[in-house]
């Protein structure tokens, strides 16, 4: 006999073990199906989350927001698991020359920028409200937490296993109420949503040795973390498509940075999903009444993915709109 779920979540991403956890905490059935792909944005992710976003140093949107309940999400993960993955540390911002300095000095004059903004001198500015996620550890212990209760199956999605009967999803095998796809850059590969406007754009990060000890996050253009006794790990590469472009550089400018010679160990390599204005894409098929979408990260995954699917669980249980900024209506699906 089919068994019977609220949901079903296709990726185990970060978007995707967001989600689960969600409706874990609301006391839905659910099950995760994850084809395991080994290039996942999450598995490359170093997990910084901080209020500020791109080269131009913009306030990331709705910060207010989408920042208030971040920590208290991965908390309440931390105690079911078991495991520490959520680690609050400012970032050292070092001045790349007297334009960087100046620039900066502007923004103080926004009330927002004041708020997370610790300290300032001609040499750099350290800003607050930021930390990182252990992103391998969060995907590894929640998968191992969720198929301990049967929770999880690898599985891959593929078109000819969906059946549509009176607009309604279901997956040959399995049987929910309600369908959400959180499988990043790969929803491309799938014959619905596949009209969203989403854009790859690749990236590596990697992990190095260094007998050193750091408390802060550094970011001048890519950003340093210290998370274990000489680990320490560096990002990110921006790059637009699928290519994997390499590392080499950044290793030479970490090493700058810190004027010491890291010592590589690992490189990781994935690929995000962006939208054209960088707003996460959450929602509802518009024709098939069961399927839903948390889709187009982008570069803050870690922050964005508690907001999104708590926006996504009170649209499907509380019919609550979505704000517009993020809903999936901007599209044509
Ligand atoms: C180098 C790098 C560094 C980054 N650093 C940060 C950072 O510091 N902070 C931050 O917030 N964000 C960071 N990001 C961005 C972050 O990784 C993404 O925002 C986030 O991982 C997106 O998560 P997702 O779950 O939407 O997609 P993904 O991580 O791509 O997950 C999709 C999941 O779906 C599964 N899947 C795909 N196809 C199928 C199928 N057919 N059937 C079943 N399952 C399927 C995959 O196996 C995967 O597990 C970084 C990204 C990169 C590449």
């Amino acid at each position: 006999m089919v068994k019977k779920y609220d949901y079903i979540i296709i990726g185990q991403g970060i978007a995707g073990s967001t989600l689960a956890w969600n409706l874990y905490f609301e006391n839905k059935t659910f099950l995760i199906l994850d084809s395991e792909n080994n290039n996942s944005a999450s598995k490359a992710a170093l997990g910084i989350y901080n209020p500020i976003t791109g080269r131009r140093k913009a306030l990331t949107w709705n910060f207010h927001k989408v920042f208030k309940g971040l920590e208290k999400f991965y908390r309440r993960v931390e105690k079911n698991i078991g495991v520490k993955i959520l680690f609050k540390k400012d970032i050292h911002r070092p001045f790349k020359n007297n334009s960087d300095w100046n620039d900066w000095n502007i923004r103080l004059s926004n009330q927002n920028f004041q708020k997370i903004v610790k300290s300032i001198d001609d040499k750099k500015v350290i800003t607050k409200m930021s930390g990182y996620v252990n992103v391998k550890k969060y995907l590894t212990q929640t998968r191992k937490y969720f198929k301990s209760k049967n929770r999880y199956y690898k599985y891959k999605l593929i078109d000819k296993n969906i059946v549509i009967k009176n607009n309604e999803i279901r997956l040959n095998g399995y049987y929910a109420k309600h369908i959400v796809m959180c499988m990043g850059i790969d929803q491309k590969k799938i014959n619905f949503f596949n009209k969203i406007d989403i854009k790859e754009v690749s990236g590596n990060s990697i992990l190095t040795e260094l007998d050193y000890t750091l408390n802060y996050i550094i970011n001048k253009k890519i950003s340093i973390i210290n998370t274990s006794k000489n680990k320490f790990y560096i990002g990110s590469t921006y790059n637009n498509g699928s290519e994997d472009v390499g590392y080499i550089k950044m290793l030479d400018e970490a090493r700058n940075i810190l004027n010491k010679h890291l010592i590589f160990k690992k490189s990781f390599f994935g690929i995000r999903s962006t939208t054209k204005d960088r707003r996460p894409i959450v929602g509802k098929h518009s024709r098939i009444k069961n399927l839903y979408i948390i889709n187009g990260l982008g570069s803050k995954g870690i922050s964005q993915a508690p907001y999104c699917s708590d926006k996504l669980f009170n649209y499907i249980e509380n019919n609550k709109e979505i704000n517009k900024e993020i809903n999936i209506k901007r599209f044509i699906t």
